[in-house]
């Protein structure tokens, strides 16, 4: 079966405030959720998505770094599915840098998160993988990471004077180098 882009859900929905459950196994169910997160993440090209965020509370997310109009800057990594993840360790030092989110359109914020993460998942062939990540891809998986215990972005950010409609924060970022600090 094609994967179909599903709907996003949107902050209010009550999925999003709950936490998921994890997956006893990975079934083509399972595999169709996948391809569905992945063909729904990228036409509202995001960089991440989370299993809460097509209506689904299960211990699922989708991390997929790429340069894009909201992260010129980013890393491009394959898109990689995790399955019942786990955050072990982090860093001591955290890094204050711009969020959205697809279930909250229209604006963005400044949110601190760690530095470097250890984390393990299962990965959608049904391998355990233990990895270190950094800086952006360390970011979506804490924000991603989030989703599926209920939280959102809004929730961490610690300077509410960076909240940022979009379109303002497009046009800052053309007009400077680096990402928008
Ligand atoms: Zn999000």
């Amino acid at each position: 079966m094609k994967p179909r882009v599903r709907k996003i859900t949107l902050l209010g929905e009550p999925v999003l405030r709950k936490r998921s459950a994890s997956l006893r196994a990975i079934t083509p169910r399972e595999q169709r959720l996948i391809d569905d997160m992945l063909v729904t993440m990228k036409k509202a090209r995001g960089v991440g998505i989370a299993a809460p965020q097509i209506g689904v509370g299960q211990r699922l997310f989708i991390v997929a770094p790429g340069p894009s109009v909201r992260y010129p800057h980013a890393p491009f990594l394959p898109p990689l599915a995790m399955i019942n993840p786990r955050l072990l360790t982090h860093s001591s030092a955290v890094e204050n840098d711009w969020e959205g989110c697809l279930s909250i359109p229209g604006i963005r914020a400044r949110v601190p998160r760690w530095r470097s993460i250890e984390i393990e998942f299962t990965a959608r062939n049904g391998r355990k993988i233990r990895a270190r990540l950094k800086g952006f891809v360390a970011r979506i998986f804490q924000h991603e990471f989030d989703h599926i215990n209920g939280k959102v972005y809004l929730d961490r950010v610690r300077d509410t004077r960076t909240f940022m409609v979009e379109r303002e924060y497009r046009l800052k970022l053309r007009g400077k180098k680096k990402s928008a600090r």
